[in-house]
């Protein structure tokens, strides 16, 4: 058993670091041509490096500036995709922020900031794929399904967030975006799902391992014992993103090294 994206174009956002490159470079690795997204001047040349483990390990794909709030650029990263690759069959909604702040002082730029990026991106991007799976319709010779979208979520989904409202509002409300979708485009073969990271060791959540201290008091929460790797999380997503897992639509999987079985209360609560 393979997992196969030959043939296959994915577009990844927020791709030029942590869970976002990870994800890139498991899909190239199955065989996609990658869109390597970012959202501006200044993550160029990391998503150029990016692209260039992805190259130089054998696979394709571009890097592409785009910030995924703003609708006139997401259209358009869509429609530049389309005509230089023909389509689109695999969307990764991977971009997120994070503004956090004790709910009382978060400030209404706090809260839409991250609304912004991490849920109207979400919904812009899979309303630009949807419309093109619905264009293009099922090609056998890329995939049983008409399209694959993922939402890289969070066990915030789940997990209340003392002093994250905006972060775990906007995760939370991708649930309910990743089903309906599941549920309006299933019988159009267009499968919809969502991954929820625990703690992966990157960027946006730096301050919770940088130091022994700080990765300890992580691990208490962590049955399994150890921070998660951009590239559990990318395992995931090709395996998502391939036939093998056709049947698979409308659900959250958790990769969060068992976060989500409240370890706290492993000795009784
Ligand atoms: P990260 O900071 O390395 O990655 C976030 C990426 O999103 C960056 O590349 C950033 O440039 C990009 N981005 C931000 N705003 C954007 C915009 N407007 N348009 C396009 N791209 C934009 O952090 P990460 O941990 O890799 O986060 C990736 C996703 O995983 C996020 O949605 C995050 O909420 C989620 N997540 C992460 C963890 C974790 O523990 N690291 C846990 C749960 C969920």
């Amino acid at each position: 058993m393979q997992i196969s994206l030959q043939n296959q174009v994915a577009v990844i956002t927020g791709a030029s670091s942590g869970i976002g490159s990870g994800i890139a470079k498991s899909l190239a690795s199955a065989g996609a041509t990658v869109i390597v997204n970012h959202s501006s001047e200044r993550s160029a040349d990391e998503a150029k490096a990016v692209l260039k483990e992805i190259t130089d390990a054998g696979g394709k794909g571009i890097t592409y500036q785009c910030d995924v709030s703003k609708e006139d650029q997401v259209i358009k990263m869509f429609q530049d995709v389309v005509s230089e690759f023909g389509t689109v069959d695999i969307l990764i909604n991977n971009a997120g922020i994070q503004k956090d702040s004790k709910f009382t002082e978060m400030t209404i730029d706090q809260w839409n900031a991250v609304i912004g990026v991490n849920l109207t991106g979400q919904f812009l991007c899979a309303r630009e794929a949807i419309k093109e799976f619905l264009r293009r319709g099922i090609d056998p010779s890329r995939s049983i399904a008409c399209g694959k979208i993922i939402h890289i979520s969070s066990v915030h989904e789940i997990i209340p967030w003392a002093g994250h409202a905006n972060y775990a509002s906007s995760k939370g409300a991708i649930r309910m975006l990743m089903q309906t979708l599941a549920q309006e485009y299933g019988a159009d073969k267009i499968r919809v799902n969502s991954i929820c990271p625990g703690a992966i060791q990157t960027p946006i959540n730096k301050d919770a391992w940088s130091t022994p201290d700080a990765l300890n008091s992580l691990l208490t929460l962590i049955p399994y014992n150890r921070i998660g790797q951009p590239q559990d999380i990318g395992n995931l997503a090709a395996f998502l993103a391939s036939d093998l897992a056709d049947y698979i639509t409308g659900t959250s999987i958790f990769v969060d090294g068992g976060m989500t079985t409240f370890e706290s209360f492993s000795t009784g609560g």
